[in-house]
C-alpha cells in the first residue's frame, strides 16, 4: 500500500515527484472523455519510468495468440486495446539541453486531477544539469463536450536565464503495446503532413484496419522559425524562440483525435482538421469554461457526499469521476474495459465486469439511454455469441457470450476462463432482469432482451446433465467468479444463477407473447424458437442439483470444497499475500483460499430469495477463506456485510474498494486502474450503506451510516424522477428534486413524496 496522494475532497494530488511512482500517478491522474483516453503522461521528455498511453475507443487490434500448448477452440487472437498516437508531446531544448525531469533537479513539483473540472494541473520548478532554472506549469483536458477535442496550455517561466530554446510539438504514431505478444507494432503510417497550416498522422492498424487521424494545431507567445518535421509515423513543428528571464513563455496546443469508427476513409484527415480548426478558433479558455460546466452538470447528477471522512470522500468521487471519463453511452458499439483508458492490461475489452458491476451506477446516475446502450451491446452480439458456443460444439441457436471480447468474438485464451468460466453468460442474462426491473421498460423484452435470454437458456440447458447417480442435472468442468480453482463440478454460483436465468427467460416468453403478441411471432421466428423447449427448461429448474452442506447450513462453493484444509486466512502469514504473487499456481488451486466472491455473489445477485440468517452464514463461512485478489470482490462483501449487520467489516470493505487505486493496495496500478471496479464501489454507498434496492417497482432505502461519517448523500434517477438521499447520524432523508411525485419505500414503509418536497424518517 502507499500512501502518497494528499487527501482532498474534489482533487487528486501528488505533490512531490515521485519518479518511481510515476508509473502509478500516471495511471490515476489519466483523462478521458468516452471517445478517447490517456494516461497522464508529461509533455517534455521523460527517460525515467513510464508507460506512455494514448487510447482511442473501438479500435482494436487482434494480437496473435501466444499459449503453450494449443487447444481447438482457442480463439485466434487476443483483441487489445490499442495504444494510439500520442498528440501530447511538447519537448522543451534549451542551448542543446533537453529539458527532462529525470535528469534535473525537480522542486515545487505537483500533479493535480481536478476532478470537479476535469483538468489535469502540474507544475514544478527544474534546474537542468547546467543549472537553468524554470518554473512550469501546464493545464490539460480531453473535452468531454465536443469529445473529438483536447488542448493543452503550457506556459515556461525562466528563473535565471535568458536564452533560445527550441520547442517542438509533436504527434507521434510510432507507438507499440507493452503488451504485445510478439513484440510486433500495430500502426502503419497512411499520410502524415506539416506545413504552414496543418500537422496531422493518419495511421492505420495492421488487420483490423482501423485509420486513426491524430491532428494538433499550436500557437506560441512567439517565434523566430517554425520547422516542419517529418519521420517514419512521426509529424511535427519546431519553433525557436527566445525565453527572457521571468517572463512567462505560453504553448498553446489544440488536438483533434478521430477514427474510422465515426468518419469514412475518403475524408477522415478532412473531417479532422475541421474538428481541430473549430476547436482552435473557440480557443482555449473557451473550451475549458465549456469543460467546466459539462463537469458541473454531471456531478449535479452523479456526485456521493461524505461528510468527516475526506479520505473517503476523494475515494468516492474518484471512482464517479472515472467512470464518467470511461464510458458515455454514446455508441452501442463501446463497452467499459476493466482499465479504461488508463492502462492495456486485460486487453481493454468487454468482460462480465460490464453488467456485475457498472451497470447499476449508469442506470441510476444518467440517462436510460447510457444503460440501454450497455444492453444493446449484448444484443448485437448474440449472432456471434452464437458462432462461439458452435465452436465449442453446441447447437440450436445456443449463445455463450465470450469471457473478453472487442467485437463479439472470443478472445480470451486460457482455457479453464474461455471454455469453463461461463457464469459471464449468467451475468448478461440478469443484466437484462435488472434492467428491466429498474427502468419498468418492460417492452425492452420484446425489443431486445428475449432473444439473448433464449440463446442463454438453450446454452444452459445444453451445458448440463443428467447424472444417473445423483437423479439430478450436474454442471461440470466449471470455473467459477473464483478463479483459483478451475475445472470443477456443480460450482454453486454457476448452477444457481443458470437456474434463476431460465426462470426469468419463462418468465419473459409468457410476458412478451400476451402483451406483445406481434413482437412474440418474429422473435419466435427469428431465433426458430419452439415453446415446447421450455418443458426441459423446467426439469433443470426443478432438478438441477446445487450443493448444500446439512452440518454447515451453506451452500458448497463445489464439489469437494469441504475436502480441502480449510484454515481461514487470517492464519496465513503476511508474507506470501497476495497469495498469487508468492505460491506456485499448483498451490493455490489445492488451496481453500477464495479470489473473490463467488457463493456470495450468487447471494448478492439473488438476494431477495434469501432470508438473513442464510445469508450472514455463508458470508461468515466464505468471508473467512477469501483473499479478495480481484478487485471485483470487496464491493460484493460490503454489500453482504452492510446487510447482515456487520458495519464495521462493511466499512472497511467500502476503503479497500474505493481507495484500491489511490492507494495501490495489490501493488498494480501502474498497469492502470481498476475502472470496472469502480462501479462497484458506488454500489458499496448506494446499496451497501444506503441498502438501496428495487423492490416491487419502487426504489428502497434502509440505510446505516458508518460510524466515522457524519453525514453522506446521493442522487439517483429512477423513471422521471431524481431523489436526492441525505443521511445523517439518526436519520434519512428522502428529497424528490422532479416535477412528478415519487413513491419510494423507506425502511420498508411505502412512502409518497410530492414533487420539490422531502420525508424524514428517523433510523
Ligand atoms: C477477475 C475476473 C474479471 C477480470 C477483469 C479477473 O481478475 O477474476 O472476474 O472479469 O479480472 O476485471
Amino acid at each position: 500500500m502507499k500512501n502518497y496522494i494528499k487527501h482532498d475532497p474534489w482533487k487528486i494530488i501528488e505533490d512531490k515527484f515521485n519518479p518511481d511512482y510515476n508509473k502509478i500517478s500516471e495511471s490515476i491522474c489519466s483523462l478521458g472523455n468516452g471517445k478517447f483516453g490517456q494516461r497522464a503522461n508529461f509533455e517534455e521528455s521523460f527517460s525515467g519510468k513510464t508507460l506512455q498511453g494514448n487510447y482511442v475507443s473501438g479500435v482494436y487490434y487482434p494480437d496473435k495468440t501466444r499459449v503453450g500448448w494449443w487447444k481447438n477452440g482457442y480463439p485466434e487472437y487476443f483483441a487489445k486495446m490499442l495504444n494510439a498516437p500520442d498528440w501530447t508531446g511538447i519537448k522543451i531544448n534549451i542551448e542543446g539541453e533537453e529539458l527532462d525531469l529525470a535528469k534535473c533537479k525537480v522542486e515545487n513539483f505537483s500533479r493535480v486531477l481536478d476532478m470537479k473540472r476535469g483538468v489535469l494541473e502540474r507544475k514544478f520548478t527544474a534546474e537542468t544539469q547546467s543549472g537553468k532554472r524554470l518554473e512550469v506549469f501546464s493545464t490539460r483536458f480531453l473535452s468531454i463536450v465536443r469529445d473529438e477535442n483536447a488542448a493543452i496550455k503550457y506556459t515556461i517561466l525562466p528563473k535565471n536565464f535568458s536564452s533560445k530554446a527550441e520547442i517542438l510539438s509533436e504527434v507521434d504514431a510510432d507507438i507499440k503495446n507493452e503488451d504485445s505478444n510478439y513484440d510486433e507494432k500495430f500502426w502503419t503510417e497512411i499520410e502524415k503532413v506539416s506545413d504552414e497550416n496543418n500537422t496531422f498522422v493518419t495511421a492505420e492498424t495492421k488487420k483490423t484496419f482501423f485509420q486513426v487521424c491524430t491532428a494538433i494545431k499550436t500557437t506560441l507567445t512567439n517565434f523566430s522559425k517554425a520547422e516542419n518535421i517529418l519521420k517514419e509515423k512521426y509529424a511535427a513543428k519546431k519553433y525557436t524562440v527566445q525565453l527572457t528571464e521571468n517572463q512567462p513563455f505560453t504553448v498553446y496546443k489544440y488536438a483533434a483525435v478521430t477514427s474510422t469508427m465515426y468518419y469514412d476513409k475518403t475524408e477522415i484527415s478532412k473531417k479532422t482538421l475541421e474538428v481541430l480548426d473549430k476547436a482552435f478558433k473557440d480557443g482555449f479558455e473557451t473550451l475549458l469554461k465549456e469543460q467546466e460546466n459539462a463537469w458541473e452538470e454531471k456531478w449535479r447528477e452523479s456526485d456521493i457526499i461524505i461528510d468527516g471522512d475526506v479520505a473517503a470522500q476523494q475515494g468516492i468521487r474518484f471512482n464517479i469521476f472515472q467512470l464518467n471519463q470511461t464510458y458515455t453511452g454514446r455508441d452501442e458499439r463501446l463497452n467499459i474495459g476493466p482499465k479504461g483508458f488508463t492502462g492495456e492490461k486485460y486487453g481493454g475489452t468487454t468482460y462480465w465486469d460490464t453488467e456485475a458491476y457498472c451497470l447499476p451506477f449508469y442506470l441510476a446516475t444518467a440517462d436510460k439511454k447510457v444503460a440501454h446502450s450497455l444492453l444493446v451491446y449484448r444484443w448485437k452480439h448474440l449472432k456471434k455469441a452464437i458462432e462461439n458456443a458452435e465452436k465449442l460444439g453446441f447447437t440450436g441457436g445456443a449463445a455463450l457470450y465470450p469471457m473478453v471480447t472487442a467485437n463479439g468474438e472470443e478472445c480470451h485464451n486460457e482455457w479453464e476462463i474461455t471454455f469453463e468460466e461461463i457464469h459471464r453468460n449468467a451475468a448478461i442474462a440478469n443484466a437484462v432482469r435488472i434492467y428491466v426491473d429498474y427502468t419498468g421498460e418492460n417492452k425492452y423484452l420484446a425489443d431486445y432482451g428475449l432473444e439473448v435470454l433464449i440463446g442463454i437458456s438453450r446454452f444452459w440447458a445444453q451445458r448440463v446433465n443428467w447424472s444417473t447417480d445423483k437423479e439430478k442435472y450436474v454442471m461440470l468442468g466449471v470455473t467459477g467468479p473464483n478463479e483459483y480453482e478451475n475445472n470443477v463440478n456443480n460450482n454453486w454460483y454457476t448452477s444457481y444463477s443458470a437456474v434463476q436465468n431460465l426462470k426469468y427467460t419463462i418468465y419473459a416468453i409468457n410476458f412478451v407473447k400476451e402483451n406483445y403478441p406481434q413482437d412474440f411471432e418474429r422473435i419466435k421466428n427469428v431465433c426458430n424458437f419452439n415453446e415446447t423447449e421450455t418443458e426441459k427448461w423446467n426439469d433443470i429448474i426443478e432438478k438441477m442439483y446445487l450443493g448444500y452442506d446439512e452440518k454447515r447450513k451453506v451452500f458448497i462453493q463445489n464439489d469437494g470444497f469441504l475436502d480441502k484444509e480449510l484454515i481461514p486466512v487470517s492464519e496465513l502469514d503476511a508474507k506470501v499475500r497476495p497469495i498469487n504473487q508468492h505460491w506456485s499456481w499448483d498451490r493455490i488451486l489445492r488451496s481453500c483460499y477464495i479470489k473473490q466472491a463467488d457463493v456470495l455473489q450468487g447471494l448478492y445477485f439473488f438476494e431477495n430469495q434469501f432470508d438473513t440468517e442464510t445469508i450472514k452464514r455463508n458470508f461468515e463461512f466464505y468471508e473467512q477463506f477469501t483473499v479478495h485478489e480481484s478487485s471485483l470482490s470487496s464491493c460484493i462483501h460490503n454489500i453482504l456485510a452492510a446487510k447482515v449487520g456487520l458495519f464495521d467489516k462493511a466499512y472497511q470493505y467500502y476503503l479497500n474498494a474505493s481507495r484500491l487505486d489511490l492507494d495501490d493496495y495489490n501493488n498494480d496500478t501502474c498497469d492502470g486502474c481498476h475502472i470496472t471496479s469502480m462501479g462497484g464501489t458506488w454500489m458499496t454507498i448506494v446499496q451497501g450503506f444506503g441498502g438501496m434496492r428495487i423492490k416491487d417497482g419502487l426504489p428502497s432505502f434502509d440505510p446505516i451510516i458508518p460510524e466515522k461519517w457524519q453525514k453522506y448523500a446521493f442522487k439517483i434517477m429512477h423513471h422521471d424522477t431524481l431523489l436526492k438521499i441525505e443521511v445523517v447520524r439518526d436519520s434519512v432523508c428522502v428529497e424528490n428534486l422532479s416535477d412528478k411525485s415519487a413513491k419510494v419505500l423507506i425502511k420498508g414503509y411505502p412512502t409518497e413524496i410530492q414533487p420539490h418536497s422531502k420525508t424524514i424518517k428517523i433510523l
